[in-house]
């Protein structure tokens, strides 16, 4: 079985469907509300552990009434929540979503995945020199992926960087991850280029290995050498949301079968997820991904 340690944050998200968006100062009935667990750490995690993995998460929630079910969520899915730190005097981390006519609008309060620590990654320093790999995103503190990818790197361990949501990061730290997983925009952002700039180039600049997402068209991954493409499945997509996060999940759950095979399964499992509604809902089992690679 795969072990895995994830790093990261823990959402609720709080959707609200309304006829329109409300103007500045202004109430308005909505027509439904509900809530959704999410952060890219937690859906990883749920992600990695519905593959069969043994997943640890590090991260953290508040003291408010979102902790508890958060932290349920992830146990549910057979998700060690021991090193998920409970923060005093903080809400846990929230997304409230408005959803209007189609578009939304988004305003997310870190909450609790703010002060999620590099001490709180050292306390699971036992259970990272274990693991067959540690995967980490960058919605929680800087110096905490910064302790992680340097704990990981020192314990020998693989470690991945999903650098997602897009920030620069100073070039000695990608060299500290086995392998990246942006896409096209959160490689500009991360190597200071220019958006534009051929997805080609920007792969053979990056100063470590890199696995791109491509959407529908699948990745491109290239570890020494020139980059090579696995196309996206075909499926029938309904909801791309999180299929960057099983993306990530199931290329760490597969990292142990080299680079080309984790990459077409992970490209499996994420054309799976997109084919059901929300992040979580269609995050697939080991058996729906290896029917479609079959
Ligand atoms: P997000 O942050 O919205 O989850 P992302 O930009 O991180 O997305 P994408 O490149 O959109 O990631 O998608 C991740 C992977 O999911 C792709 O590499 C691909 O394998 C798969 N995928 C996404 N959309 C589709 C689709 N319509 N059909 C098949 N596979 C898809």
């Amino acid at each position: 079985m795969t072990r895995l340690v994830i790093v990261g944050s823990i959402n609720m998200d709080l959707v609200t469907l309304a006829p329109r968006f409300p103007a500045p100062g202004e109430t308005l009935l909505g027509e439904r509300f509900l809530t959704v667990h999410g952060g890219k750490g937690g859906n990883q995690a749920v992600a990695a552990a519905r593959l069969g993995a043994q997943v640890h998460m590090v991260g953290a929630v508040g003291d408010d009434a979102f902790a508890e079910p958060l932290r349920e969520g992830l146990a549910q899915e057979g998700v060690d929540i021991q090193h998920l730190a409970r923060i005093g005097n903080c809400s846990s981390g929230t997304a409230s979503i408005t959803v209007a006519g189609g578009e939304n609008e988004i305003v997310v309060v870190p909450g609790a995945n703010a002060r999620l620590m590099p001490s709180h990654v050292e306390t699971a320093r036992h259970l990272i020199t274990q693991a067959d790999a540690v995967l980490v995103q960058m919605e929680i503190p800087l110096q905490t992926v910064e302790a992680t990818l340097r704990l990981a790197h020192a314990e020998h361990v693989p470690v991945i960087l999903n650098p997602a949501p897009a920030q620069p990061l100073p070039l000695e730290w990608l060299r500290l991850a086995r392998y990246i997983t942006p896409n096209q925009h959160e490689l500009a952002t991360l190597l200071g280029a220019d958006a534009s700039e051929d997805f080609l180039r920007l792969m053979r600049r990056a100063p470590c290995p890199v696995v791109m997402t491509r959407g529908a068209e699948g990745a491109w991954f290239r570890d020494e050498g020139e980059p090579m493409r696995q196309p996206g499945f075909e499926v029938h997509a309904v909801d791309s949301t999180g299929a960057g996060d099983t993306f990530n999940a199931a290329f760490a759950v597969f990292l142990r079968e080299g680079l080309p095979n984790a990459v077409r399964k992970a490209c499996a499992a994420a054309a799976l997820s997109v084919t059901q509604l929300g992040a979580r809902g269609g995050m697939p089992r080991m058996a729906d991904v290896d029917a479609l690679v079959a």
